[in-house]
């Protein structure tokens, strides 16, 4: 298949939307067509990794890696997604755990199955002249989920740049255990610093000629493509149970997970409504209160990760389904938590169920909450839980006045030393460290 920019370019492959991340035009890439399939199209399949196969291979069909998906899948999604009952009777309430992965959010999905897929292009020597040097600007997760995602990837490398002093503890040390192919520098500055950094890098054609300079940043379609198959595979298992659709609520920041859930609806998987969650970033639920699409700055509140003030994943929903903000309501609706009613929903869930759940969930957790009993009786819904409660320990800890046990993948990545060397923010200074 044929991937399109969300502007006006000329049709790419496959390999050329997943190494180059963004189109030249500026726009995002895009299949130019989503297959559509029937839940009988996936009998027999249960494993994640089948039926994200299943699902994904019309996109690699015509590709170098059309004969690969199966192989790719199966290297990249290597731990469930599950979808567990919290609550059952009239009103199902569950919960679709993301958060199994080696760095425990859901950015291990897309950037596993980013890393199989390169690692396959690169394999082929058409693309990208290994050693490949993936260059990432982290102020959170990404870096430790791209890190993880790469470590020990034969032609690649990792160069993860954050800012110093300015990441959680937790979060410095995802970014910072790894060592062998995996660089981290910490930057004397902010994460704008890192991101100036990172792109005055890209910027540079030496630079970029001697290393191969690749982004695998959450915007790249090899991060969103899988990102569909979860939703398959939980909306599926469902519906084979019980003959009934799923409705989403997806805690939302950069949209990247909650339009993959829209593509997922639109290739025939069973899922009803889809609604999405923000913080007191308000860019989304403003746009369909007012009509008007108003990218601001992003103020910083408890779900850190969801801090987006521009999420740039409103330019491939509102390409898939019409740019007004009407038709957007028609596919999805969107609801803003502020950080008081964050803490509140933490605590009266883990009164509730005595599980605790990280900010973001949270926001999740909240709308939930707020549907009218119309909307619930009768129908079940999936809150999305993007991260454990462990990663955010200094925010939920505090809260619930217990400890957060961190789960088996995390504490093992906890317990392994941390390396890192500190730079200026200045170009010369990361030329230098990408030289050896
Ligand atoms: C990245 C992230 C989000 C937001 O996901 P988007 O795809 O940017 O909407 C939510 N929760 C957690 C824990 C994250 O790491």
């Amino acid at each position: 298949m044929d991937f399109l920019s969300t502007r006006n370019g000329p049709p790419v492959r496959l390999e050329q939307a997943i190494m180059s991340g963004t189109a030249p035009d500026g726009g995002l890439y895009v299949p130019a067509s989503l297959p559509h399939f029937t839940p009988a199209d996936f009998a027999g399949l249960e494993d994640f990794a089948d039926v994200a196969a299943r699902l994904l291979q019309p996109f690699f069909d015509g590709s170098s890696l059309a004969g690969e998906v199966g192989d790719i899948c199966r290297d990249a999604l290597t731990f469930p997604v599950p979808l567990r009952a919290v609550e059952t009777g009239a009103e199902p309430l569950s919960v679709l755990e993301m958060f199994h992965g080696p760095t425990a959010a859901f950015k291990d999905v897309g950037a596993r199955f980013l890393a199989a897929t390169m690692a396959r292009i690169i394999a082929h020597g058409e693309f990208a002249q290994p050693p490949v040097t993936i260059l990432v600007a982290t102020s959170g997760d990404t870096g430790g989920a791209v890190a993880a995602a790469f470590h020990h990837r034969p032609g690649l490398r990792v160069v993860g740049l954050f800012p110093e002093g300015r990441v959680s503890p937790r979060q410095q040390h995802q970014l910072t255990c790894w060592g062998d192919n995996v660089v981290s520098l910490a930057v004397r500055g902010e994460f704008d610093d890192c991101q100036r950094l990172v792109k005055a890098a890209f910027a540079d054609e030496q630079l970029n000629a001697e290393h191969s300079l690749c982004s695998a940043n959450s915007i790249n379609v090899g991060r969103l493509l899988p990102q569909a198959a979860y939703y398959a595979c939980a909306s599926l298992g469902y519906w084979r149970e019980t003959g009934q659709a799923t409705s989403f609520i997806v805690p939302t920041g950069n949209l990247g997970n909650g339009f993959a859930c829209v593509w997922a609806r639109r290739m025939g998987m069973p899922i009803d409504r889809i609604v999405f969650a923000t913080n007191a970033n308000m860019t989304i639920t403003d746009f369909l209160s007012s009509g008007d699409w108003v990218p601001r700055p992003s103020i910083a509140t408890l779900a850190s990760a969801m801090d987006v003030g521009d999420p740039s994943n409103m330019e491939r929903l509102r390409a898939l389904v019409g740019a007004d903000a009407e038709s957007v309501a028609r596919e999805i609706d969107a609801y803003a938590v502020d950080d008081d009613t964050i803490r509140a929903t933490i605590r009266d869930e883990f009164d509730r169920h005595g599980i605790a759940w990280c900010p973001h969930t949270a926001t999740g957790l909240h709308v939930y909450r707020e549907l009218d009993a119309a909307a619930r009786q009768g129908h079940h819904w999936a809150v999305v839980a993007t991260a454990h409660a462990a990663k955010f320990d200094t925010i939920v800890e505090p809260l619930l006045g217990t400890t957060v046990e961190p789960p088996p993948e995390l504490a093992e990545l906890l317990g392994w030393e941390s390396h890192y060397e500190t730079i200026d923010a200045e170009l010369p200074d990361l030329a230098a460290r990408l030289q050896d």
